[in-house]
This record gives C-alpha cells, sequence and structure tokens, in this order.
C-alpha cells in the first residue's frame, strides 16, 4: 500500500525535510486528501491514453495522481524552491514533466504542441492558486488552446459565479465570459480541512468542458463581453439605465430606447435577467448601429 504524496504525515514528512515554509503570496494550501484528488480525477473525464497539463504542482499531490492516471503530465510551477522537492517526491514516475514558468506568461500552445500527440486528449486540471484564478482561466480560454476540459479547484464563491444560471445572485460578466467558452458545472464542494495550510474559504471543484463553437453569434468578441459588463454596472439599476451610462456621451437616450425595441428587449428588465442570447442580440444591435 503506497503511501501517497497527499497524505498529513506524507505532506509534513516533506515539508520538514526541506524546511519548505509556504508562501501565502502565491496561494500555497496544498492537498492532503487522496478522495478529494480522485474525485478531481473522475469529473476530468481523463482515462490512460489522456495528456494531462497541470498549474501549480506544490510538492507534487496531484501531480503523482495524474501521473498514476494518465499517459503524460506537464506541470507549470512558479516557485524555484518546489523544483527539487518535486525531482525527489516524484522521482518514482517517469511520465512527469515540469516547467519553471509562470503560467500567465507561458505559452502553453507550443508547450501542447511539443509534448502531447497530434490527435490525443489533453485535459488541464489543477488545485489553482486562489489570487489568480480568474486571469489564468480566462487567459487558457482566450488562447483556445486545443483541450478538451479544465477542472479546478477554486474558491467555492467564484466557481459558484462562473457556473450560474440567469436571475440568480452569482449570475454576471464571469458568467457569461466563462460560459462563452465552455460548459461549466460546479461538481464537489469542498471543506477547508482538506488543505495544509487551510484556506480562509471554502472550496469547489468546478468542471469545464470547451465548447467546440461559441453558443451564439457576436459579431465582435471585445464589444460584446465589455456591453455585458456595462450591463451589470450597477446591479439594481434597469438594464436602460445601466446602457445610458456605459454609452454616455456616446449614443442619446432616445436611440437607446429605439435599438432596445427594434430588438424586443424591455428596457426596464435588469441585467441579470438576460441570458446569453439575448446578450449577443442586444451586443450585436448596437455593434451595428455603431460600425
Ligand atoms: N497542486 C498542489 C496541491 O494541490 O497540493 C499545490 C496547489 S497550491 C493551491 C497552488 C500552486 O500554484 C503552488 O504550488 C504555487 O507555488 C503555484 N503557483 C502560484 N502562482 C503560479 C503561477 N503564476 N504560475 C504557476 N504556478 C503558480
Amino acid at each position: 500500500n503506497k503511501r501517497y504524496i497527499a497524505t498529513p504525515s506524507r505532506t509534513k514528512e516533506i515539508l520538514q525535510k526541506y524546511r519548505f515554509t509556504f508562501k501565502k503570496s502565491l496561494g500555497q494550501n496544498f492537498l492532503i486528501d487522496v478522495n478529494i484528488l480522485k474525485n478531481i480525477i473522475n469529473h476530468a473525464g481523463i482515462d490512460e491514453s489522456s495528456g494531462t497539463i497541470e498549474i501549480g504542482p506544490g510538492i507534487g499531490a496531484l501531480t503523482e495522481q495524474l501521473a498514476i492516471h494518465s499517459e503524460k503530465v506537464v506541470a507549470f510551477e512558479i516557485d524555484g524552491r518546489l523544483l527539487p522537492i518535486l525531482q525527489d517526491t516524484l522521482s518514482d514516475y517517469e511520465n512527469i514533466r515540469i516547467i519553471h514558468e509562470d503560467i500567465l506568461k507561458a505559452d502553453v500552445h507550443s508547450v501542447i504542441d511539443e509534448n502531447f500527440k497530434e490527435r490525443q486528449s489533453v485535459h488541464i486540471v489543477a488545485n489553482l492558486p486562489y489570487y489568480i484564478t480568474t486571469p489564468i482561466l480566462m487567459k487558457l480560454l482566450r488562447e483556445r488552446l486545443p483541450v478538451d476540459s479544465i477542472t479546478v479547484m477554486i474558491q467555492k464563491e467564484v466557481a459558484d459565479r462562473m457556473a450560474a444560471e440567469p436571475n440568480s445572485k452569482s449570475y454576471g460578466s464571469l458568467t457569461i465570459a466563462i460560459q462563452y467558452y465552455t460548459e461549466a458545472k460546479v461538481v464537489m464542494t469542498v471543506p477547508k480541512t482538506v488543505f495544509m495550510p487551510q484556506p480562509n474559504v471554502e472550496s469547489g471543484i468546478l468542471n469545464l468542458v470547451i465548447r467546440k463553437e461559441p453558443p451564439v453569434h457576436v459579431e465582435d468578441e471585445e464589444y460584446f463581453f465589455n456591453l455585458v459588463q456595462g450591463c451589470f454596472a450597477q446591479r439594481r439599476k434597469t438594464l436602460r439605465n445601466n446602457l445610458s451610462s456605459y454609452f454616455k456621451g456616446v449614443l442619446d437616450k432616445e436611440v437607446i430606447n429605439e435599438v432596445l425595441e427594434s430588438i424586443e428587449i424591455d428596457g426596464t428588465r435588469r441585467g441579470e435577467s438576460l441570458n446569453m442570447q439575448e446578450f449577443s442580440i442586444l451586443a450585436n444591435a448596437f455593434y451595428r448601429i455603431q460600425n
């Protein structure tokens, strides 16, 4: 019976051996529960033939499980102190490559080309550093990487926003940004006790299945995402009022009302009641007026 890295005793042993001190600024909260890792892996939909990419391997808790359950793991770690530790803790596995790099600066496209086979399914799996969850996910999605899914442990509240439905408290511009690229689901809520040290917030496992095509047609993606943000700028206000502020000095109230009438969207609704389809119609109509 193997003693996995993701156990309290083995983790403590490794930390002591290397006198490792956690850097809060790098979001270092290591997983010490193998069952949680197996849950992450099951929901990620990987098998022995999959390629996997990990962000932030830490001392290797998740990396080890990915090495066991997939064909190859490539992991990006920013903290140089962890490299010699990983070399030691993962020495039993030959299908792991660690890259010492900030994921936000990495050329992930090239890394995929260099490390995985042409038709291999590739999945991104991570217990993300919570201070940069959204920038990391948006970078990976905007770059339209050839990957099948992204499954990550993140702050529960953020996971809820990414997977939200219209007319709910969590629904907002982040929901639209994420769901434009993916089908999003929160698959599990995770207590603080499975981490060392324990974070201040509750966590959740978010599963994102990458869409082959966007769910709606938009004339200009940047224009669309900016306008959606504008519609949520003041959540208590009506759509019409948020649009007036957004287009202040650019479009008159009358023009805004005319556009809303022409697409038959009631300006007294709130942004949170519009679904993705309606936001796309709204953005395309204004885009055509302005271009
Ligand atoms: N995967 C390990 C686990 O589950 O025990 C560690 C997860 S810990 C929440 C986040 C990891 O991401 C840390 O190892 C941290 O050093 C690393 N990290 C933080 N910012 C990073 C960045 N910009 N690029 C790559 N890794 C980063």
